[in-house]
């Protein structure tokens, strides 16, 4: 069935295993991110055999389908406190960043016999998620250091991800400055110190990261063979660990130009056109219910995608050297964003393959 997504498990597990080895030899450790792939249970079976630290994921309900892996389970957004419940209940460790969210952790945690960890996130000026104010920091730090069910475990930041900030030496400087200070004024060992995701890959392998800085939590250089401060592949990984196939359901000469009025599209906006005289245009089965056409690149260098509606895509396939019938299906590589629909839309079929 089409549309779908093929994954290639072997290409996946090089990639994971490629880079652990790498961080691994600079003393750092790794969260395997799965919130690009909703936690798919295969895909997330490989950061358990390979042994990462563990499976991070921002939804609870991913976590929880993982709950019988041996792995640690962190959540990775702020959990809201309409979820506190689950948060200890299924996933080990969280990411922080509310003095009240906590206090609700540490009561649960009680509730439920258990030891929740705790890190805590410092904003660096990224400005998404984080204690941006130092003097709240370091009262959150007390807080978690001394609330009975909690353990203050760490400290980490975000950054290229809101306000698109390139991972720079001197964030992990203050990263350490933080980590310490906490430290010395609480009497407490830190367990991680979470330097950011796939945009702070480079600065370890430039080989002048501190050896304090020993945690990453990783999810697009896995799927997408990419870091994410410069959008460079990195060497010795695939880029090509997920794929799109999706069938032509519409094969048609037709005028490039729509005929009649230009008013409004199936989504509110006016399109424009450019008359190219007439063409040889596909449609295919697979539509923005499924992904989005701004991250997907046909195989095929000879196609144009022209547009989509909820459920169809528009090619054009005139300059193509296929000689394509109804029924064929056309490939598709797939950007970070494309990754993340099509895994999350359940319209589109996930079939493995193995080398
Ligand atoms: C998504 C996410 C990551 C992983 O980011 P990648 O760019 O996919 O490596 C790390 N940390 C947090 C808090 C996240 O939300």
């Amino acid at each position: 069935m089409y549309p779908r997504v093929l994954i290639d498990l072997d290409k996946f597990k090089d990639n994971v295993q490629v880079i652990k080895n790498r961080l691994n030899n600079c003393d750092i450790g790794i969260f395997g991110v799965s919130k690009v792939f909703c936690c798919d249970i295969k895909l997330a079976e490989v950061f358990d055999d390979l042994q990462l630290d563990a499976i991070a994921d921002s939804r609870i309900e991913n976590l929880q389908s993982v709950n019988h892996f041996n792995i640690n389970k962190v959540l990775l957004r702020l959990p809201m406190h309409s979820e506190i419940k689950d948060v200890v209940k299924y996933s080990d460790i969280s990411l922080n960043s509310e003095i009240s969210t906590i206090k609700l952790l540490s009561n649960e945690a009680m509730r439920q016999n258990k030891t929740h960890g705790v890190i805590l996130m410092v904003d660096l000026g990224d400005l998404r998620e984080g204690c941006f104010d130092r003097a709240e920091l370091m009262n959150m730090a007390q807080a978690a250091a001394q609330l009975e069910g909690i353990k203050l475990l760490g400290i980490g930041t975000n950054l290229t991800c809101f306000g698109g900030i390139i991972p720079k030496q001197s964030h992990m400087d203050d990263l350490i400055e933080i980590s310490n200070e906490i430290q010395t004024k609480f009497n407490i060992k830190l367990k991680y110190i979470s330097a950011g995701n796939s945009s702070s890959y480079y600065l370890t392998q430039k080989q002048e990261l501190a050896k304090e800085i020993n945690n990453l939590r990783i999810g697009e250089i896995f799927v997408c063979g990419r870091e994410t401060a410069f959008g460079d592949a990195v060497e010795g990984t695939h880029q090509d660990v997920f794929t799109l196939e999706a069938e032509i359901v519409e094969l048609k000469q037709k005028p490039s130009m729509p005929v009649g009025e230009i008013g409004m599209d199936a989504f509110g906006g006016t399109p424009t056109f450019e008359d190219k005289g007439m063409m040889t245009r596909a449609i295919i089965a697979c539509g923005k219910q499924d992904v989005n056409i701004d991250n997907i690149t046909a195989y095929d260098k000879d196609i144009e995608i022209i547009g989509s509606s909820s459920d169809h895509i528009i090619v054009d396939v005139t300059a193509s050297k296929q000689n394509y019938k109804v029924g064929d299906t056309l490939k598709f590589s797939l950007s970070y964003g494309g990754i993340l629909s099509v895994m999350t839309s359940k319209y589109v079929n996930k079939k493995y393959i193995k080398n």
